[in-house]
C-alpha cells in the first residue's frame, strides 16, 4: 500500500451533495484568496458519475421566491420525536440562496404548475438532475488544483493518532488500494438503497427484491454509514423505511414511474382494492403506496382506469413508462390480459361503482367527490369506471433511496453518539439520515445542495491555520 497524494478536501461521490461540497469548499477558499487541492472519488466511470442525482427530476420545492412550504418543515418537524429540528430550520433557511447560487452556475429552474391537485409548490429543474451534475461538475472541472477519481471506491476512513479523519483507503479500478491522505473528508456517497443486504437487515424480510428506480441506485451499498460507524459515527433516520415508488412492472425504462392512481383504482393479486386511492394528492400518496404494495401486496398490485381517467388533460406525464397500459373492452377481458380473476375484478369494480357519490371531478384540487359504504372507500377523485376502453398498468415497488444514515449536525460535522463532532469529518446528502415515517418529496435534492455546501465550507473553514 502506497500513499500517493495529499489534498486538503476529499469529497467522495458525486451526486448533488459530493458536488455541492466540492464547489462549496473552493469558492469559500478562493474568496480568501487561497487555492487548496480537491480530491472528488467515485465509484462509477465518468460516463456514468452523477449518482441518483443524475437521473432525478430534481423538483426542488421551493415557491418562486425561493421559499420552503413551511407546513412541510413543520410536518416533518412533528412526525417524530427524533427528527432533527435545527437541521430543517437551516434547511428552511439556507434554501433560497441555494437555488440562487445553482442558478448562479447556470441551472434554470421552472414553475409550471403540473394542474395535478399537489400537496406543496414545486420548482422542476430544467434538465432535472443531469443539469445540476452537469453545471456543477463544469464549475468544479474549471478549478486547477482539483483531480476527480473515477471507478475508485472509498473502502476505510483513516484516522491519524489523535482520531481525526486525515484520509481514505479507496481501491482503483486495478483493483489495488491506496491512501489518499486529506485535510478533511466529505462523505457524500448516498445511502443503503442499493445494497440487498443491508435492505434486508434494516427493513426487513423481501427488501432486497424492492427494484432500484435507476441503475445508479445500485452504487449507493451504505459504505457511508460503513465507513462512519466502523469509527464511532452516530446514526439517525428511520432504519426500516424507505422512499418508495411504483414503477410498471414490465418495462426496464429507469424510472417507469406510475403516478396516476389517484384518479383510478388500484387492486391486488386477488383483485380487491386494499388503500384508499383518492386519501392524498399523487405526490403525496406515492411513497406510502408503493410501501404497502411491496409489503403487503407481494410487490404486485394492478393501476386501473377507464377511457375518462385516461383522457384526464396531462395524464399521460404522471406515468412514464415507455410501455403502453393493458387495454380491453370490458373488465373481464382487461383482468384476462392482466392474469387477474374476470369475475373477482367484475365484482370489484361493480361494487366501487355503486358506491361512487354524486360531486364535481376535479383533478386540480382535493375535490371530496367520494364513495361510500365500501370497506375501504376512496375519498377523493371517485368516478366509476365505466367507458370503455378500460386500461391497466401492473406496477411494482421500487427504491429510491433509504431513510436511515449517519448523524450530523447542522454544520454537516458527524457526530459521535455522544453529540461529539469527529474533527475533520463532514457528510452531506442521502448519507446522512434525516427521514422518520415520510419524505414529503423534493427536499432530497435541496438538502443534497443545502448542507453540500455547508460541508464544503465548514471544511474550508477547518483548513485555515
Ligand atoms: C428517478 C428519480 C427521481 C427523483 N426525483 C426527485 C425530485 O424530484 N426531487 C428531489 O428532491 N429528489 C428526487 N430524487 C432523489 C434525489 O435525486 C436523491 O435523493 C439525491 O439526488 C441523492 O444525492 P446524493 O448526492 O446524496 O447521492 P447520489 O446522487 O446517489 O450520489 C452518490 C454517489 O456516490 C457514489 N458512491 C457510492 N459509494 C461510493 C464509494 N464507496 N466510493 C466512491 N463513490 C461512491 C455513487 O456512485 C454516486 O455517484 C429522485 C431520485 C430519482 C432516482
Amino acid at each position: 500500500m502506497e500513499e500517493r497524494s495529499h489534498f486538503d478536501l476529499l469529497v467522495i461521490g458525486t451526486g448533488a451533495a459530493g458536488l455541492s461540497s466540492a464547489l462549496g469548499f473552493i469558492e469559500a477558499a478562493a474568496e480568501r484568496g487561497e487555492s487548496p487541492s480537491v480530491a472528488v472519488v467515485e465509484r462509477s466511470s465518468e460516463q456514468e458519475r452523477g449518482g441518483a442525482t443524475k437521473g432525478s427530476w430534481a423538483n426542488l420545492m421551493v415557491n418562486p421566491e425561493g421559499v420552503v412550504d413551511p407546513d412541510v418543515i413543520q410536518r416533518v418537524i412533528d412526525s417524530h420525536p427524533e427528527v432533527d429540528e435545527a437541521y430543517f430550520r437551516t434547511l428552511e433557511a439556507a434554501a433560497g440562496e441555494a437555488v440562487d447560487w445553482l442558478g448562479k452556475h447556470g441551472v434554470t429552474l421552472d414553475h409550471t404548475p403540473t394542474g395535478f391537485a399537489m400537496e406543496s409548490t414545486y420548482r422542476a429543474t430544467v434538465g432535472g438532475g443531469q443539469a445540476i451534475v452537469e453545471a456543477l461538475t463544469e464549475a468544479i472541472e474549471r478549478y486547477p488544483a482539483v483531480s476527480f477519481h473515477y471507478e475508485t471506491e472509498a473502502v476505510r476512513l483513516r484516522l491519524n493518532g489523535a482520531g481525526r479523519v486525515d484520509g481514505v483507503l479507496v481501491r482503483g479500478a486495478d483493483g489495488l488500494l491506496r491512501v489518499l491522505s486529506a485535510g478533511s473528508v466529505v462523505v457524500a456517497c448516498g445511502g443503503f438503497e442499493g445494497n440487498y443486504e443491508m435492505l434486508t437487515r434494516y427493513v426487513g424480510p423481501r427488501a432486497g427484491e424492492i427494484v432500484p428506480v435507476v441503475p445508479a441506485v445500485r452504487n449507493n451499498v451504505g459504505d457511508g454509514l460503513r465507513m462512519i460507524t466502523e469509527i464511532g459515527g452516530d446514526t439517525a433516520g428511520q432504519f426500516d423505511m424507505l422512499h418508495v415508488q411504483l414503477v410498471d412492472s414490465r418495462s426496464s425504462k429507469p424510472d417507469a414511474g406510475i403516478f396516476g392512481v389517484p384518479y383510478g383504482i388500484i387492486v391486488n393479486k386477488a383483485a380487491e382494492r386494499f388503500v384508499d386511492e383518492g386519501s392524498r394528492t399523487f405526490e403525496g400518496l406515492n411513497e406510502s403506496l408503493a410501501f404497502e404494495v411491496w409489503r403487503n401486496q407481494n410487490s404486485a398490485a394492478y393501476f386501473i382506469g377507464d377511457a375518462q381517467t385516461f383522457s384526464i388533460p396531462g395524464f399521460e406525464h404522471l406515468n412514464q413508462t415507455d410501455l403502453a397500459p393493458v387495454e380491453a373492452d370490458t373488465i373481464p377481458g382487461l383482468a384476462r390480459g392482466l392474469g387477474l380473476d374476470p369475475e373477482k375484478l367484475e365484482a370489484t369494480v361493480s361494487a366501487f361503482n355503486s358506491a361512487v357519490q354524486d360531486g364535481t371531478f376535479d383533478v386540480s384540487r382535493c375535490d371530496g367527490k367520494r364513495t361510500t359504504g365500501l370497506a375501504i372507500d376512496k375519498t377523493n377523485w371517485a368516478r366509476t369506471l365505466s367507458e370503455g376502453p378500460f386500461r391497466a398498468y401492473p406496477v411494482k415497488t421500487a427504491v429510491t433511496f433509504s431513510f436511515g444514515g449517519v448523524r450530523t449536525d447542522v454544520r454537516a460535522r458527524v457526530l459521535t453518539p455522544g453529540g461529539t463532532p469527529i474533527p475533520h469529518l463532514y457528510a452531506a446528502g442521502v448519507a446522512t439520515g434525516v427521514w422518520y415515517q415520510e419524505y414529503p418529496g423534493a427536499l432530497s435534492v435541496l438538502r443534497c445542495v443545502v448542507f453540500g455546501r455547508i460541508a464544503g465550507r465548514e471544511a474550508a473553514q477547518a483548513a485555515r491555520p
